[in-house]
């Protein structure tokens, strides 16, 4: 792992190698040379580690470049390209009808279904012309999804994570933005010698060669590729010419559309309906792709008579025309696609063969349908009014870890910022639920409110687990009232004109001068070092892990000796030693901050250990009280 003083800016390596900057940034943009992405507009560190093995590759290639035939793109990436070429399978999925079908879901639930024994690779097609979704607003968009290299990505990376198990990478997202960019450095490089650059054959060529390039790279057995929008949409249609001409290029028997169409029921009628998917397969026959297999989204099972019409209707096997069923949980999502008899015709049609394990999954599902036990309250406090959809992880991580316990876990919201108004009494709301929840957040509405809450559960043995903004803030609240520091805040707070005696928790040293709000953040995976015999170490069962990060300040060092002498412990930090990045109080039930989002690799089967712990304090609590209220209800008798 790189040290953190070792990652040098683009303006560093163009120094050391005396070349320019642009040059430095197209080896990065290309992935040529290994980058940690720490911005949203073009600002990366190298490591130097990275850096050596980059320069040491140009050297062993320098030999032979008469044979790199493809403009700027070495021998690995010819290699890769032809090794997908022959070896990978692909599985495409397009949206028909509406959006907000679930396609994200549906296609991670695909390739839940085949990763027994196969590797799968995901690849988002998105039509919009950012280059990189970092650069738009959250908010429009859900939560922001932070992959390990950096990436700021939405949340359909999260699911593709969550049900395959992969790390995804930045660019396994296209965007329009991306190719078109391509098109024209590549113009000007004067890549197509005279050619006049088209649409068709340049653009969907680039996009091909993407197709080919990301499995290539690692060997991947299978690329899921899933288009972004709907049939139809003038966005995405570069995008299915391109998939169609894999189909032509690599074969029939290597590729196989999926269609995700919506079948209404309408009020008054009652019935399934099928004409938008014979609508939506007429927009996609027109772009010479027939699809292989039907999802029809939909209130209920598909009946066998609307099966046979859409099979009549569409040109498929009935068989192939799968329900894609309402659900409580999206985690049910492969078990029907897989008692629909999805994976059988994914097998036969591109003759491979990966059986589907779901034992513990399905196991899991039912804990998560129909829990028993003592109902586990937690409470999520944060300052939106969209809470949900910014909190889509924080929501999943708790779904694991209640998954993994004979409880039930329901998820209260508290407003914060309706907190400091006044609008209810913290302790009344408080003193109902089990566990409380901190989440990440920026800015200062609902902040005092939020360390109301770290208060109170301080103080009342209230299990508790801050995230990010959350640690920073239990850690102003104990500098304010155990340290006895009553003007501690975060400098976060000055910026919007708050007074900060103690600046407690201040601008990360990286992060000095960059005064674009949001504009750029330490994001990404970083190892994170453990205290012996911390309740970190113990949850972890591991003194080193990796986990990703997403902000701009960090607990003050100055601060720390003071912090620790009142009895906060720092149970993790950097390799170097100078970050806080877990914060533990011993004498405390379960009272545990960190500075990075472990619901972001939270998984069903494998739930977060900071989520687990604070879920399994809770209710070993909750089973205690009950024990002994039901004591004292019979020594009562
Ligand atoms: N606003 C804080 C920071 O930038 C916390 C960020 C977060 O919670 N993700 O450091």
């Amino acid at each position: 792992m790189a040290n953190e003083e070792q990652l040098l800016t683009l303006e560093d390596v163009a120094d050391r190698l005396k070349i320019s900057v642009s040059t430095v940034r197209r080896w990065v943009k290309s992935n040529e040379l290994r980058s940690i992405k720490i911005g949203n507009r073009g600002q990366y560190r190298i490591s130097l580690e990275d850096l050596e093995e980059f320069l040491a590759e140009q050297e062993s290639q320098q030999a032979d470049t008469t044979a790199v035939a493809t403009y700027k793109r070495g021998r690995e990436w010819r290699q890769a390209v032809d090794w997908a070429r022959a070896h990978t399978k692909y599985i495409v999925v397009i949206g028909g009808v509406i959006s907000g079908l679930g396609k994200g879901i549906a296609s991670a639930s695909i390739g839940k279904l085949l990763n027994s024994r196969l590797s799968i690779v995901p690849i988002k097609c998105d039509g919009y012309l950012n280059t990189d979704p970092g650069t738009m607003n959250p908010i429009e968009h859900g939560e922001v999804f932070v992959l390990d290299d950096g990436g700021e990505v939405d949340m359909d990376f999260g699911h593709y994570e969550r049900f395959l198990g992969v790390t995804c990478r930045f660019e396994w997202n296209l965007t329009m933005g991306k190719v078109y960019k391509t098109i024209l450095e590549h113009e000007r490089e004067g890549f197509y010698l005279g050619q006049t650059v088209q649409l068709i054959p340049h653009v969907t060529d680039v996009i091909k060669e993407w197709f080919f390039e990301i499995p290539g790279r690692l060997q991947a057995d299978i690329g899921l590729i899933e288009i972004g929008g709907t049939v139809g949409d003038m966005e995405n249609e570069l995008y299915l010419e391109a998939v169609r001409q894999l189909r032509q290029e690599v074969g029939e028997e290597n590729v196989l559309f999926v269609l995700l169409t919506y079948i209404p029921i309408p009020a008054g009628v009652e019935e399934q309906k099928s004409k938008p998917t014979q609508q939506s397969v007429k927009l996609l026959n027109e772009r010479g792709i027939r699809p292989d297999v039907i999802i029809g989204r939909c209130a209920e099972r598909l009946t066998e008579k609307i099966k046979r019409k859409i099979a009549l209707f569409c040109n498929i096997n009935k068989g192939a025309v799968i329900s894609g069923l309402d659900v409580t949980s999206v985690y049910q999502i492969p078990l029907i696609f897989e008692e629909e008899g999805l994976t059988e015709i994914v097998h036969k049609r591109l003759s491979i063969y990966s059986p589907p394990q779901l034992l513990e999954w399905r196991k899991l599902v039912d804990r998560l349908l129909s829990p028993s036990g003592p109902l586990i309250r937690v409470a999520i406090c944060g300052k939106y009014t969209n809470l949900h959809d910014s909190y889509a992880s924080v929501i999943e991580a708790v779904k694991h870890s209640g998954a993994h316990i004979d409880g039930q876990v329901e998820i209260e919201w508290l407003d914060t910022a309706e907190l400091e108004r006044g609008n209810f009494s913290c302790a009344d709301f408080l003193r109902k639920v089990d566990a409380v929840i901190v989440p990440g957040g920026f800015g200062t509405r609902g902040i005092e409110g939020k360390i109301q809450v770290i208060r109170y559960c301080r103080e009342n043995n209230v299990p508790f687990l801050g995230i990010c903004y959350g640690m920073q803030l239990a850690v102003v609240e104990y500098a304010r009232h155990v340290v006895g520091l009553s003007g501690a805040h975060t400098t976060e707070a000055a910026e919007d004109g708050f007074e900060v005696a103690d600046p407690v928790v201040c601008i990360l040293p990286e992060q000095v001068g960059i005064t674009q709000k949001g504009g750029t953040m330490r994001l990404g995976g970083h190892d994170v070092m453990l205290k012996e015999n911390s309740r970190a170490a113990r949850l972890y069962r591991s003194p080193k892990i990796r986990e990703r990060f997403r902000h701009r300040y960090e607990v003050n060092p100055e601060y720390v000796a003071r912090l620790e002498k009142a009895g906060m412990v720092f149970s993790g930090h950097n390799p170097a030693g100078t970050i806080m990045q877990v914060m533990e109080l011993p004498n405390h039930p379960y009272f545990l901050g960190c500075q990075f989002h472990p619901e972001l690799t939270s998984k069903l089967e494998e739930p977060a250990p900071l989520f687990r712990g604070l879920i399994r304090t809770a209710f070993e609590r909750k089973r205690t009280q009950q024990a002994s209220e039901s004591l004292a209800g019979e020594a009562q008798e």
